[in-house]
């Protein structure tokens, strides 16, 4: 049964098929669908481009457990609060400036944020934390990130993700975080030239981007930069630039409500960024 987009009132079903009109959609039924970790590897290397890649993404099968919990959520595992709203239900790929010379890796898409609004830190939490935040620093057109088609934007920064899909407990396994980080991998092959500064929020973030970095056959310092909250490590892409690499905590709820993260540190993380990049 379709139900109504929030912001257009277009009917969808959930998950949403691509193709059908959802704001930022770029996939189609025509889309290679990735099954598989060896065909994401393969996919992934066809992209030329990020906004290629991104569609790509945003159809990806490669992890049974979690397309099964992704759709799960999206037909009846849905928040009350929003059980009358469509549920994207598929990966949820990067947002932001595809030129950018910064990019934020996350954890992973929240169940009932990202993986029913289909775009990055949108309509949650953690998103009303980090686009207040890339809003102040000048990087976002607008602070609040309620649904796809509200017209915000980004200059100058991307988002990514360890992992395009919601996982149970917010817990990726390790098999779903090697598959999905290949996609990131090729996010760092297309964009080297430019990138100057990745901002990785929290541990995981941290670890997969130096992962990715690896495998993109960067140099990575050893032994292996420790995650902290404002600590730094240089990286060198395989052309020779180096890349800024930035910690955070993470936005999550478990951090700002407890004050662990404040709107001062962020601010001063992202001021970092904005400088380094
Ligand atoms: S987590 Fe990544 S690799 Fe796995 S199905 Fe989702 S997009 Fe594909």
């Amino acid at each position: 049964m379709p139900d109504p987009h929030p912001l257009t009132g277009q009917p969808f079903a959930s998950p949403v098929p691509p193709g059908t009109g959802w704001p930022g959609d770029t996939a189609d039924a025509d889309t290679p669908v990735a099954r598989n970790a060896r065909d994401v590897a393969r996919l992934a290397r066809t992209a030329d481009s990020v906004p290629e890649l991104g569609t790509l993404i945003s159809v990806c099968r490669a992890c049974p457990r979690l397309v099964a919990w992704r759709e799960e959520v999206a037909t009846t595992g849905r928040r009350r609060s929003f059980a009358g709203q469509p549920y994207w239900g598929r990966p949820t790929p990067d947002f932001g400036d595809p030129d950018a010379t910064r990019l934020i890796v996350g954890l992973a898409p929240a169940a009932n944020g990202a993986n029913r609004t289909g775009r990055m830190f949108t309509g949650d939490r953690s998103g009303d934390w980090i686009y207040a935040a890339l809003h102040r620093g000048g990087f976002a057109t607008q602070s609040t990130s309620e649904a796809a088609g509200d017209g915000l934007a980004l200059k100058g920064i991307r988002i990514a993700a360890a992992v395009h899909c919601a996982p149970p407990a917010n817990k990726p396994t390790t098999t779903e975080r090697d598959t999905c980080g290949q996609w990131l991998v090729r996010e760092l092959h297309l964009s080297q030239e430019r990138l100057r500064v990745i901002l990785a929020l929290g541990s995981f973030g941290w670890d997969a981007a130096l992962a990715a970095a690896r495998a993109a056959g960067w140099q990575v310092p050893r032994p292996k930069p420790k995650f902290g909250h404002a600590a730094t490590a240089t990286l060198t892409t395989a052309d020779g630039r180096a890349v800024q690499l930035v910690g955070s905590y993470h936005v999550s709820q478990q951090n700002t409500f407890t004050g662990k993260l404040t709107e001062q540190m962020l601010d001063e993380v992202i001021a970092r960024v904005r400088e380094l990049g």
